[in-house]
């Protein structure tokens, strides 16, 4: 988020968090403790492959969870503190890896939540990594650019070591982007010292390729996505071409879905984000939803679509509904609600258990975040090899390994499914947890 938008500076810090006060979306701290209900679906898994105790033991919880409180100078002269986090859930595949979230609701425990779903959708790709989340509670739309800047540069700083391209690899996530990570790779390759600078690229991933990152890494999520929906499609008979799809968040997840999902001929009936919702039965362009988006920074008040109401928006008449806003959207309310054949989670955590169960009940599909919103880790995995190895990959080069990737992953999980007649989301997570347990049982612990 690098626009100028106005400010009001006394509620920019975390001792006085900016509520998104228009919002009409529940606000985070009363949807439950987050951390919690990623344990649920884990310990559901963790039961079907029958867990060795002490491996599950260990992955209960994050192997550090750090917290920074640091300063910074606003444009007006005045000092805020900010509150700063990373967690860091689990290495033993390879360095910690995830995102960073800039959010005025951003906490501990959905930190932990995060990071360590993470660490199962690197283990389900079989992508050398861990898992980690981090970020900063903060709105990034209450600050300039300059003084997005200078948050991100002294928390990158105030991380010192606790980040580095072989220990913890940040991303970008909700509320940060390529600039984010431009800055934070520029203030850590300046203070490791000269020599070892350029060796220092891969420190984060999710960068503007003109500075070292990949080319297919913007749209990436949002393909995998699509790459889901689309193997879905042809696993169940359905036409994609003039079916009507409706998505919850227009960033860069849910506006690269739009656009991709709408080059396989599917109508966008509805979309929504925090700032409200929108419906045309006729179809949304989502290339000039985009730049009203880029312009206003919300979906509400774009002219080809009228207003609707939350409620309306889920029960909506739709074939697919991606969300792809914040974790946590999708309760019992809204799956009643829902008239549609398949979710494809594009942001992670979206759904509440129950509301996972009725609509298993009802023969909608789910197809979970670890494996449908993979396709940017994967894009980071490609982004970091390419740092490492001097390369740079053309366009199509890091397309075509991506899909291959997202489609054998997803028939591994149809494998499982089918052998073991678990739901989508325990098969996932139990193929990273046997992948975890074996490598667990072959090491061991030190000492
Ligand atoms: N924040 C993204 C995620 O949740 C990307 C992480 C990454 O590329 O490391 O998967």
């Amino acid at each position: 988020m690098t626009t100028e938008t106005p400010k009001d500076k006394a509620s920019v810090g975390p001792s006085k968090p900016v509520g998104a006060a228009e919002s009409s979306e529940p606000s985070l701290k009363d949807r439950g403790n987050l951390f919690e209900i990623a344990m649920r679906q884990v310990d559901k898994a963790a039961d079907h492959v029958k867990l060795d105790a002490q491996i599950r033991q260990i992955l209960a919880q994050p192997k550090n969870e750090l917290i920074i409180n640091f300063p910074v100078r606003m444009d007006d002269g005045a000092y805020i503190m900010f509150k700063g986090y990373r967690v860091q859930h689990n290495n033993l595949f390879g360095p910690y890896k995830g995102g960073m979230r800039y959010h005025h609701e951003a906490n501990l425990d959905e930190m932990k939540a995060l990071a360590s779903w993470m660490t199962y959708k690197s283990a389900l790709h079989e992508i050398p990594f861990g898992g980690g989340k981090g970020g900063v509670k903060v709105d990034p739309g209450k600050l300039s650019r300059s003084e997005l800047e200078r948050v991100t540069r002294r928390f990158t700083h105030a991380l010192g070591n606790n980040i580095g391209p072989d220990w913890d690899i940040p991303a970008p996530d909700v509320g940060t982007n390529e600039q984010t990570m431009v800055w934070m790779m520029d203030t850590y390759m300046n203070v490791v010292g000269q020599n070892d600078k350029h060796s220092m690229r891969g420190v984060v991933t999710g960068k503007s390729v003109t500075s070292g990152g990949s080319y297919g890494r913007r749209e990436a999520t949002g393909q995998g996505v699509v790459h889901c929906v689309t193997e879905w499609a042809s696993d169940h008979g359905f036409n994609l071409d003039g079916c009507h799809v409706i998505i919850q968040g227009f960033g860069n997840v849910g506006s690269y879905a739009a656009r991709l999902l709408s080059q396989k001929g599917a109508v966008i009936v509805g979309v929504g984000d925090v700032g409200g919702y929108i419906a045309n039965p006729e179809g949304i362009n989502p290339h000039k939803l985009s730049e009203h988006v880029a312009k206003t920074r919300t979906v509400a008040g774009y002219r080809g679509a009228s207003k609707i109401g939350r409620e309306e928006f889920f029960g909506l008449e739709a074939d697919i509904f991606v969300p792809a806003a914040l974790e946590l959207e999708l309760g019992l309310k809204e799956a009643k609600a829902l008239r549609v054949k398949m979710v494809a989670e594009g942001a992670n955590g979206p759904t509440f258990p129950e509301a996972e169960e009725h609509l298993l009940a009802k023969g909608v599909s789910v197809i979970p975040d670890i494996l449908c919103n993979s396709g940017g880790v994967i894009v980071s995995y490609y982004e970091w090899l390419q740092n490492k190895r001097s390369e740079r990959w053309d366009h199509n080069e890091v397309l075509n390994r991506l899909e291959r990737r997202m489609k054998q992953t997803y028939a591994q999980v149809r494998q499982y499914v089918a052998t073991h007649h678990v739901d989508w989301r325990t098969a996932s997570y139990a193929l990273g947890l046997e992948r975890l347990q074996v490598a667990y049982r072959e090491r061991g612990i030190f000492p």
